[in-house]
C-alpha cells in the first residue's frame, strides 16, 4: 500500500453512496493520484436522490432511499462513517413511532432520518474527498489499452486510467462492451455468480406542493398493507423534521406492481400512479408538480455470494466490482462495499 502516488489514474464509475465513500476513502490515502467520478445522471446521489421542485427548489422530495437503519454490529463497523454524519448534523433520530408499520429490526438497532434530504450524505463523502464528480458521462465500454484502461462514454469521450471502480448496478455492468466481457467470461463462476445478482422494482411518485400545505394524516409515513399498487407513502418535508417549509409527499410502489410493469416508462405510468394515491388519500390537494421515477434496480434482493464486499474482476490493469449487491442494500452495506473496495485498490496497485 502506498500514498505516494505521481501519475496514477483512477476511474470511479456512479455518483451514489458507495462511489462518495470509496472515493473519499481513496483520496485520503492517494493524495497525489488523479481520481476521477464518472456518472451519467445530472447529479449526485443515484438511488439516494433527493428531487427538488422546479416551482420551489426549497419544495424536495426523496424518491429513493427514505430512512437509515444502522443494526448493533454495524454500529461498530461503520462507526466512522456515523460519527462523520452525525458531526456534520446530517442526520436526526427517527422517531419508529412516526411511521405506521414500521419494522423494529434487531435490538439495539438506531434509526436515523437526513435532515436535508438523503442525497446530502452523498455530497457530503464527495465533498470530503475533494474530488469532483463528472455528471452526463455514461460509461459504454472498458476496454484494454497497453497497460491502461480505455474508457469511452457514450457521450464521445474516450480516456485512459491505470485503474477503475465500478460502482453502477451489476446488470449495467454486464451490459457494457469491450474487453470487459472477457474479463468477466474469464472467469465462468464470476459470470455465472454475477448474473443472478437479482434487484426489486418500484416506482416512485414525488408530489410538490411548493409551499405549505395541510396533509391531514397523524403519521409521517406509513406502510400501506393489501393495496394492489402501493406499498410507503411519506410526508416528506415532515420525515426530514421541516414542519415549516413547503410540503411534499414520496409514495412507493409495491415490488410485485414493479415487476408486473417492470417494461412500463415512468412517463406512461405517472398519472395513473397520481390519480391512486389521490384515490387512496382523497382530502389531499392537488400538488403544484409531480416527479415519477422507476427504479429498475431498486434493492438488492439476492446478492453477490460469499463476498469479501467487493469483487477484483482484473488485477492488471485494475478492475474492481462494488456496492450493494456484494453486501446488502443500504447505508451500511454500501459503505462497507466501498471501505473494502478501497482497500482492494490499494492493496493491489503500486500507486
Ligand atoms: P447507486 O446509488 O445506484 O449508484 C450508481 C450510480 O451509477 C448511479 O448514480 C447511476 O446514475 C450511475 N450509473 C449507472 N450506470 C452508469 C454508467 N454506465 N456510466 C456512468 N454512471 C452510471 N437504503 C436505505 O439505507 N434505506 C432506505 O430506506 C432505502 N430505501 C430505498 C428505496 C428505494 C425505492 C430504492 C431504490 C433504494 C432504497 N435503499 C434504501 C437502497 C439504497 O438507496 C441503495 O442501496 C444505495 O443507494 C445504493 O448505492 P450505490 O452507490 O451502490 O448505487
Amino acid at each position: 500500500m502506498s500514498g505516494s502516488c505521481t501519475a496514477g489514474r483512477i476511474l470511479v464509475v456512479g455518483g451514489g453512496i458507495t462511489s462518495a465513500i470509496t472515493t473519499c476513502k481513496l483520496a485520503e490515502k492517494l493524495q497525489k493520484c488523479n481520481i476521477c467520478v464518472w456518472d451519467k445522471a445530472r447529479g449526485a446521489g443515484g438511488r439516494m436522490a433527493t428531487s427538488r421542485s422546479s416551482g420551489n427548489p426549497q419544495c424536495k422530495v426523496d424518491l429513493g432511499a427514505q430512512y437509515i437503519s444502522c443494526s448493533p454490529e454495524n454500529q461498530l463497523l461503520n462507526k466512522d462513517i456515523y460519527d462523520d454524519l452525525i458531526s456534520a448534523e446530517l442526520l436526526r433520530d427517527l422517531n419508529p413511532q412516526d411511521i405506521e408499520g414500521f419494522r423494529h429490526g434487531e435490538d439495539g438497532t438506531k434509526h436515523y432520518v437526513t435532515r436535508h434530504g438523503v442525497s446530502s450524505l452523498v455530497k457530503h463523502f464527495f465533498n470530503r474527498s475533494k474530488v469532483c464528480v463528472d455528471f452526463g458521462k455514461c460509461v459504454t465500454d472498458v476496454s484494454v489499452a497497453g497497460e491502461q484502461l480505455s474508457v469511452t462514454s457514450k457521450e464521445g469521450t474516450q480516456e485512459q486510467f491505470d485503474g477503475m471502480i465500478l460502482t453502477i448496478p451489476i446488470p449495467q455492468v454486464l451490459d457494457l462492451k469491450g474487453d470487459i466481457n472477457q474479463m468477466i467470461l474469464n472467469n465462468p463462476t464470476v459470470h455465472e455468480n454475477l448474473k443472478k445478482i437479482e434487484y426489486s422494482t418500484r416506482f416512485a411518485v414525488g408530489l410538490f406542493y411548493d409551499t405549505s400545505v395541510d396533509i391531514p394524516v397523524e403519521w409521517t409515513a406509513k406502510y400501506i398493507s393489501g393495496h394492489d399498487i402501493y406499498r410507503y407513502v411519506a410526508i416528506d418535508n415532515k420525515k426530514r423534521g421541516d414542519l415549516t417549509g413547503p410540503t411534499s409527499v414520496v409514495a412507493h410502489t409495491s415490488v410485485p406492481f414493479g415487476i408486473r410493469n417492470i417494461e412500463a416508462t415512468p412517463d406512461s405510468m405517472k398519472d395513473m400512479l397520481v390519480k391512486s394515491l389521490l384515490e387512496l388519500f382523497p382530502t389531499w390537494p392537488q400538488p403544484s408538480s409531480v416527479k415519477c421515477l422507476k427504479w429498475k434496480f431498486s434493492q438488492v434482493s439476492r446478492s453477490y455470494p460469499s463476498s469479501d464486499g467487493c469483487l477484483v474482476l482484473n488485477e492488471k490493469p485494475l478492475v474492481i466490482l462494488a456496492g450493494d449487491a456484494f453486501t446488502k442494500s443500504g447505508l451500511d452495506g454500501c459503505a462497507l462495499s466501498a471501505k473494502a473496495a478501497a482497500n482492494s485498490f490499494l492493496n493491489n496497485t503500486s500507486f
